[in-house]
């Protein structure tokens, strides 16, 4: 079946930057699953992904605005390590989604941790970054009903409630 809204798409990916430095990369069980129209992927993969099918090689160099945005101002905001959940890990780059108090989530990077302050940011690491990804797709299927209900394929290590 071809790549369309509602279908289970798994590939396996190679991403890089415009001067093929290696940002990520994953394949077979660590490759990336997700359901195709749903915004769950970078906007220009998603589209060049459209109609394609299982063996389908997508090669795609994504400016940042198809990626994960322009670069933005600072917008860094510093809060104690004590009022961050204490399992949290808190390298550079990991991401954690907050709620503030009218239930809105908010997603943050971590820039930083200095002394007992976190530095955070709501720009993504890889903005404002021109992406090169090598594309294999390996499964097209349509999503489960239970899968439409959670919002996420059930594929591969990365699926966990
Ligand atoms: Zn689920």
């Amino acid at each position: 079946m071809q790549i369309a809204a509602g279908a289970v798409v798994v590939f396996d990916y190679v991403l890089t930057d415009s001067d093929d430095h290696p940002i990520d990369s994953g394949s077979g069980p660590s490759g990336m699953a997700y359901i195709h129209g749903q915004g769950q992927i970078v906007p220009g993969l998603e589209k060049a992904l459209d109609g394609k099918s299982v063996g389908d090689r997508v090669q795609a160099v994504l400016s940042p605005e198809e990626g994960y945005g322009p670069e933005e101002e600072q917008d860094e905001v510093r809060v104690p390590r004590a009022d961050l959940p204490p399992d949290l890990e808190l390298e550079a780059g990991a991401e954690l989604v907050g709620t503030d108090d009218e239930g809105e989530s908010d997603t943050f990077w971590v820039v930083e941790v200095e002394g007992d302050e976190v530095v955070l940011t709501r720009t993504h690491p890889l903005a404002g970054v021109t992406l090169k990804f090598d594309v294999t797709v390996t499964k097209v299927r349509a999503a489960t009903e239970e899968e439409l209900e959670h919002g996420h394929a059930h594929e591969g290590e990365d699926h966990h409630h």
